[in-house]
């Protein structure tokens, strides 16, 4: 069996990055990935201006006792140069008049017969939103490979850029294989069980084009056919179940006969029989049947190998270290990935039950709890933590 960090940087390894591009408006780019760095042209803000409704100011040598209002300036619009001693009404993301060189927020000014009086001075350049103070021009402020947050979405709209290039979406086939599978919504029969892997796996791929294949019944000459007329289609061919040693998987001999299988079995709880491979020029990916393995799996090995073959950056989920609030005493010849939440004390507790068919564990919980090979763990001890919302 493979140790999960060498099965993770071979399979990263075996990522290709696909070449296609798309070209989308910023309202469809949400979660893609940019093809290229993106330069701004301007400067944002691309003029100075006020932070706060209030006063902009031009002081002199010294802080007058008063300022005399000159002038009102709404954001949209433009005002006149200010000499010292003269104050304009400004309100926030109005342009700072020539001259002004400090903003006093209205709350801390006071005025009288067209004079403004200032409850205290405050430094030179207060409230004061210089230009290009977020972006310069000329600067990169994405690189190649960001996977597109809200936040980037809205930087790129704020340099006035309408349209993104972005790596095209995988072509992922999904394939559920076993007899005992039901699809919900139909009766379930004596030994069936409802297919919620196909569920939760295109959950899952929804930054992919996924051709769902449905249920594939255990019998090797179907699953061969089916497997190799997808992998034509398809950048990835993603299965769960049937990858076991089992007379009942069909998966694993299916892909040996068509392609060729570079991973199988990591030395990881939950996931054991995770298989890697490539059908012609299609990667294959062999999730394990029981529910929680399959997600986990998902999770640790095929996000990073999917965000890899579009180029992405940042491949990884985040980690942080976490007090646990549990007792972990069987030390295992597996790396655990343990399901875990955190307390209002801000410490990890663990769902009670960590069988791989309990799907409620990884609903309860915000994230893995790592455990090496052989770790035992006390009650306060530092445990790794991954939270899911890292793996979005
Ligand atoms: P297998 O890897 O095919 O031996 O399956 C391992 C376990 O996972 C068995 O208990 C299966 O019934 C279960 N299983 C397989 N596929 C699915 C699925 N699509 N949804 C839910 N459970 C499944
Ligand atoms: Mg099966």
């Amino acid at each position: 069996m493979l140790d999960f960090d060498t099965a993770l940087s071979r399979l990263l390894l075996a990522a290709r990055v696909s070449s296609g591009v798309d070209v989308l408006p910023l309202s469809q780019a949400n979660g893609r990935v940019l093809s290229h760095d993106l330069v701004s042209q301007v400067s944002v803000p691309s003029f100075d201006n006020s932070a706060m409704d209030g006063y902009a100011l031009n002081i002199g040598d010294s802080w007058p006792d008063s300022f005399k209002l000159v002038q009102r300036i709404a954001a949209g619009n433009v005002g006149q140069a200010l000499n010292s001693g003269e104050a304009a009404r400004i309100f926030t993301g109005a342009p700072i008049p020539a001259g002004a060189n400090v903003v006093v927020m209205q709350e801390n000014c006071r005025t009288e017969d067209g004079q403004v009086y200032i409850a205290a001075p405050l430094e030179l350049g207060s409230n004061i939103r210089l230009r290009g103070e977020d972006i310069a021009a000329g600067s990169v402020i994405l690189p190649a490979g960001t996977r597109l947050s809200p936040a980037a979405i809205g930087l790129v709209a704020s340099i006035g850029v309408a349209e993104l290039t972005v790596k095209q979406r995988l072509r992922v086939a999904l394939l559920s294989t076993g007899d005992e599978l039901v699809e919900p919504g139909q009766p379930l029969g004596a030994g069936q069980i409802y297919n919620s892997n196909r569920y939760a796996l295109t959950a899952l791929l929804d930054d992919c084009l996924i051709t769902d294949l449905g249920i594939v019944p255990d019998d090797a000459e179907l699953t061969r056919d089916i497997l190799q007329t997808a992998a034509k289609q398809h950048d990835v061919l993603i299965t769960s179940g049937g990858v076991s040693v089992g007379e009942e998987d069909h998966v694993k001999g299916a892909v040996e006969l068509l392609g060729h299988l570079d991973l199988w079995k990591i030395a990881i709880k939950p996931g054991k029989p995770f298989a890697y491979g490539r059908i012609g020029d299609c990667d294959f990916i062999g999730l394990p049947g029981n529910p929680v393995s399959s997600l986990v799996t998902f999770l640790l090995l095929v996000r990073p190998f999917l965000l890899a073959r579009l180029a992405c950056l940042k491949l990884q989920p985040a980690r942080f270290k976490l007090m646990a609030a549990f007792d972990w005493k069987k030390a295992g010849n597996r790396r655990e990935f343990l399901r875990g939440k955190l307390n209002e004390q801000g410490h990890v507790e663990i769902y009670p039950q960590q069988g791989s068919g309990v799907l409620t564990s990884l609903v309860w919980g915000d994230g893995l709890v790592d455990i090496a090979v052989g770790e035992t763990i006390k009650l306060g001890d530092s445990v790794q933590f991954i939270p899911f919302h890292s793996m979005r």
